[in-house]
């Protein structure tokens, strides 16, 4: 919803051409370091590698959150999830403050409230025709994630492959295209590809991959099969990566060839990234290490005039605040993600610290990003463990320093906790009974989520 007078207030002084559309491509489960620009052992992506060449890649970009509904909600509103509320999804009645195992139809359900502002919305209001096509099936119209989209189909590719959302989004396009109007468009488009899927994995005996059904060509073959558990894994997950990447190409190419590419601002994002077991767990959801919260994250500018390569870390939350700047538009108060505008202009970034949570299943952990003191404190809301890494010098997370520096870990858990609580008194309404069919349950299990 928005908010009075905290709307755009319509084109200011910018360097944007009239008429400047927005695509904003997110990718489910993917994490930076497994990406061909970030030195990546295998060639996962060619293609993203040279749209990044054409953009402003940012290096040390964070997720809010280590699984999918509460990243992508802190992407649209510019909020933290501990503001939404949205951080489990759904849970059973009997169990309100877990996601555990779920045997009745009756739930619990998350949504995010309209009484906050999204990206979508302040373009919508301001005249861009807006589309959103996903395939994850958490991104749901019933729990406020299509707030402010004309156009909004999470159903027909839900849980398909990019193929199928390309598909609907060039269909769209076409639409888009054949009538004549001097309206820009906003158009988000969600793959789900280098997350596990059944239907979608190779035949690995691993905890993330069960017995295949076709695509065998993209994961793994039986001379692999001497390899580590988790190398086989990650080969698996880099295949997916490489598809992903190459139906980006036909995607990309195509909106060059149809003028598209250069008349807007173009935005790739993920939401969260991957575990193999690098700390004794697998998946995604379970912890707020680089593995999980680190991403890519890039804009390409009309024409991919500004180029370059940012370090300053940087947060998911200030994706929504850069797009509409960058328009021309004023930014909603209630946004709190910051504008990267400067960095686009190839200008340095002011310091600023970041947050993200994870509230799934039994976890409460929560992270703070303090850029100027170069560190990463992760701390355990239920056991008081914290941990603390550099931020430039260990992006794996091999070296904890919660010990050694501990009047840093002390002041940083404190300003943690102050923000936890500042964010937490302005929580709005966000759970209501509700009900979901067998089979959207059934293959809410099926993916690990209940
Ligand atoms: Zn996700």
């Amino acid at each position: 919803m928005l908010a009075t007078g905290c709307g755009p207030s319509g084109p200011k002084t910018t360097v944007v051409p009239d008429g400047t559309s927005v695509v904003f491509l997110t990718i489910d489960t993917l994490r930076q370091d497994h990406l061909g620009r970030s030195g990546h052992r295998r060639n996962t992506t060619p293609y993203l590698d040279r749209l990044a060449a054409e953009s402003v890649y940012f290096t040390h970009a964070f997720a809010q959150s280590s699984w999918t509904l509460p990243s992508m909600l802190s992407m649209f509103s510019s909020l933290e999830p501990a503001i939404f509320g949205v951080t489990r999804g759904v849970a059973p009645l009997d169990k309100p403050d877990k996601a555990g195992k779920l045997g009745v139809e009756e739930v619990v359900l998350e949504y995010f409230s309209n009484e906050y502002t999204t990206l979508t919305e302040v373009l919508n209001e301001a005249g861009f025709v807006t589309a959103g096509f996903s395939t994850n099936g958490h991104l749901r119209v019933e729990q406020g994630f299509a707030q402010g989209f004309a156009v909004f189909d999470q159903v027909t590719c839900t849980w398909e492959k990019a193929e199928c959302v390309f598909e609907i989004a060039s269909d769209w396009l076409d639409e888009y295209v054949a009538v004549p109007r001097d309206r820009p468009f906003f158009l988000w488009i969600h793959l789900f590809d280098p997350h596990f899927d059944e239907r979608h994995d190779g035949d690995l005996p691993s905890p993330l991959y069960t017995p295949a059904r076709g695509d065998e060509e993209l994961f793994a073959r039986p001379d692999e099969t001497s390899l580590p558990l988790e190398e086989r894994t990650r080969i698996a997950y880099d295949r997916k990566i490489r598809h992903t990447d190459d139906q980006i190409a036909l995607f990309v190419e195509d909106l060059r060839e149809r003028g598209l590419l250069d008349g807007s601002l173009f935005v790739v994002a993920a939401d969260h990234g991957e575990e193999f077991n690098e700390k004794g767990r697998w998946g995604h959801s379970k912890s707020l290490e680089n593995t999980l919260v680190r991403v890519p994250l890039l804009f390409r500018t009309p024409g991919g005039t500004a180029q370059a390569v940012v370090d300053a870390p940087v947060s998911n939350m200030d994706i929504a605040p850069t797009v509409l700047e960058f328009l021309g538009f004023d930014v909603p108060d209630a946004m709190r993600g910051t504008s990267l505008l400067s960095a686009l202009r190839g200008e340095p970034l002011e310091p600023k610290v970041g947050y993200g949570e994870t509230r799934r299943f039994e976890f409460d952990y929560r992270f703070r990003i303090d850029p100027a003191r170069n560190r990463k404190l992760v701390l355990d809301m239920h056991s008081g463990t914290r941990s603390l890494y550099s931020i430039t010098d260990d992006p794996s997370e091999k070296t904890d320093l919660a010990a050694i520096e501990s009047h840093t870990a002390d002041a940083m858990e404190r300003e943690l906790r102050d923000e936890i609580v500042e964010m937490e008194s302005r929580s709005a309404s966000h759970t209501r009974r509700d009900s979901l069919s067998a089979e959207e349950i059934q293959h809410l299990r099926d993916l690990g989520y209940l």
